[in-house]
Parts: C-alpha cells; sequence; structure tokens
C-alpha cells in the first residue's frame, strides 16, 4: 500500500467551522440573565464552551454555584463580574476576569453599586407609575432573583404584560435619556473599578467598546485613559460586535499594545443572536487575555469550589 486513505476525522477536522473554546463574558440570574448559574454553565459545556467567565452586572454571588457546576461538567470557571461604570457622562462596562469574589475591597464596591441600583430600581418604579404604568417595581423585582433589578426586568415585564412588542422596544420608548423611565445617576469612576479589579486579583477588560456609539476620538480616549490606569485588555470578539467590528477591535487593541478577549455577553436562549458556544477565533495578530494564565488561575478555581 502506496497511499494512506484520508481518514474521515482529518477531513472533518479540516472542514469543521473553528469556534473559540473561552466565551470570558456571560450573565445569570444572579443579575440580568434567565438562567441559574449552573443551567448556564450545563449549556455552555455542551455548546462547546471549554473556559467561562460569569461576569454578571455588579455582582458575584452567581461564583459559588456556577464553580461547583463546572467541576461537574469538566470545564474552567473564571471567576467574572461586570463593573458599571460613568465615564466622562456616559455608562461603560468593565469586565473584571479572575478576580476573588470574598476580596474585601470589591465586595463594598459592588455593595455600593448594588445599593444605587436598588434605589434607581425603586425610582424607575415611581417614575413608570406616572406614566400610566402601576406596580412597575414590584412586577421588575418579581422577574428578578429578588435581590438585584435592573433596567432589563423591567424590559420584560412589561414585554409579558404585553405594553410593548420586545425588549429594544421598552428601551427606546421607556428607559433611555428622555424617556419617561430614564432615572439618571452616577456608576463607579473608572479608576475605582479598576482598582477594585486588581485589588481582587483579576485583569480589566473593557466591555464591547464598539457598542457605546462614541466617537472614534472619544473611544481611543476611553482606551487610553484605561491603559494608563493599568487596564489589561478589551473585548475584541463580542456578541454585540459584527465583523468590522471584530476588525477595528482587533487593530485597536494591537495600537494600543492591549490584550485581547471574547465573549457572547449571553443573557438567555430566548435572545437568538447570541448563541453559546459560537463565538469566532480571535483575528490573527491579537494577543488572548488568557495567554498568560496558568496554574494560579486554576488554584483559585479550586479554592472557590472547596
Ligand atoms: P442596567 O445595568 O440595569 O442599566 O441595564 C443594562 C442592561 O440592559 C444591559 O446589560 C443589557 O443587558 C440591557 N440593555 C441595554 N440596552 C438595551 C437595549 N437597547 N435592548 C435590550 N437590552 C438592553
Ligand atoms: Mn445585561
Ligand atoms: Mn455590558
Ligand atoms: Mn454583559
Amino acid at each position: 500500500m502506496f497511499f494512506t486513505p484520508v481518514s474521515p476525522p482529518a477531513l472533518w477536522v479540516q472542514s469543521a467551522p473553528m469556534f473559540c473554546p473561552y466565551d470570558l463574558h456571560s450573565h445569570s440570574t444572579a443579575s440580568d440573565g434567565t438562567l441559574p448559574p449552573a443551567v448556564l454553565v450545563r449549556l455552555a459545556a455542551e455548546a462547546g464552551v471549554r473556559v467561562l467567565a460569569l461576569t454578571d452586572h455588579d455582582t458575584t454571588a452567581g461564583i459559588e454555584e456556577a464553580a461547583g457546576a463546572a467541576d461537574d461538567a469538566g470545564i474552567s470557571l473564571i471567576p467574572g463580574v461586570e463593573v458599571s461604570v460613568t465615564w466622562s457622562r456616559q455608562t461603560v462596562h468593565i469586565v473584571g476576569l479572575g478576580v476573588e469574589p470574598s476580596h474585601q475591597g470589591l465586595r463594598e464596591g459592588l455593595q455600593e453599586l448594588c445599593e444605587f441600583r436598588h434605589w434607581r430600581a425603586e425610582e424607575i418604579g415611581r417614575r413608570l407609575h406616572k406614566a400610566g404604568i402601576p406596580d412597575a417595581y414590584e412586577a421588575a423585582l418579581a422577574h428578578s432573583n429578588g435581590t438585584l433589578v435592573s433596567r432589563t426586568h423591567f424590559a420584560r415585564m412589561l414585554v409579558q404584560r404585553g405594553i410593548v412588542e420586545d425588549e429594544r422596544r421598552v428601551f427606546k420608548r421607556y428607559l433611555v435619556e428622555g424617556k419617561p423611565g430614564h432615572v439618571p445617576g452616577e456608576w463607579a469612576k473608572l479608576e475605582d473599578a479598576l482598582a477594585w479589579i486588581h485589588a481582587a486579583g483579576g485583569q480589566a477588560v473593557v466591555a464591547h467598546p464598539a457598542r457605546y456609539r462614541m466617537t472614534r476620538s472619544k473611544l481611543r480616549r476611553l482606551i487610553s485613559e484605561f491603559r494608563e490606569l493599568g487596564g489589561e485588555a478589551i473585548e475584541v470578539i463580542s456578541g454585540s460586535h459584527n465583523r468590522d467590528d471584530y476588525h477595528n477591535m482587533a487593530k485597536l487593541s494591537q495600537e494600543f499594545e492591549l490584550l485581547a478577549s471574547a465573549g457572547s455577553d449571553f443573557h438567555s436562549p430566548e435572545n437568538p443572536w447570541v448563541a453559546l458556544g459560537r463565538l469566532p477565533l480571535l483575528p490573527v495578530g491579537c494577543r488572548p487575555v488568557w495567554s498568560g494564565w496558568h496554574q494560579p488561575e486554576h488554584a483559585r478555581l479550586s479554592r472557590i469550589t472547596g
């Protein structure tokens, strides 16, 4: 025999679509996701994700459950958080990866944000009441896990009541600046968010940078300030980025010598345009945020899962 037949597995590997095994941005019922942490982890593992970061808004409450489920499913769980920040009169989100959830400085910072969230949710309820929507806070609270209420919970509630067709329209009509349910307020300062994340042993990542609708120069100012404050990475691949965004953010990460991250920003299986396990690979030339990860990450993981 002079020819070895090409085995089907080799062919299959060549033609199979390559998805990124890392998903470093996701939400559970601990914030505004619809799946409990353990269910999210199981679905991610079934979809081919090997390393998942749970990054709920302003809380690490879901990490312990997620870490236990990740152990069972045989995947790695990176403890994370998505911190709400007000920068230059705009809300931006900073993801912390590999944070120690029990770190006191981080806990206190997030606690303050959650207190503001609580007050804001009641205030959104009062404002919607004036706009003719009674009991909005109570109903939104019922859509949440009872501790953290986000605008997403108001949106789901208004869709379920049949008042608005879909969540996007709720935001547009009720929850953004200039609309009846909008409540202005200050989230964390950029420097504080980075300080909490770093003190808790994590890496800071600018979440979905292409989504802020900033001018190019303002976005560059954000990234440059973030870098000066010691920020490590930006999301190049995100569930809310398109192909052009991948390209532009890859270039930006290289120009500013920042690491590149990839995360779906998964919230719910009902959201058909963001699926688990379907993120493309990072563009060539990007240095992955996980390139320096090794033992300590896993030591931290096993400490959490006990
Ligand atoms: P909050 O942090 O409570 O202000 O809520 C922000 C969350 O609302 C984001 O993380 C998204 O999950 C969601 N969100 C923001 N804008 C929109 C939109 N236009 N349509 C649907 N969901 C949105
Ligand atoms: Mn969200
Ligand atoms: Mn976000
Ligand atoms: Mn998010």
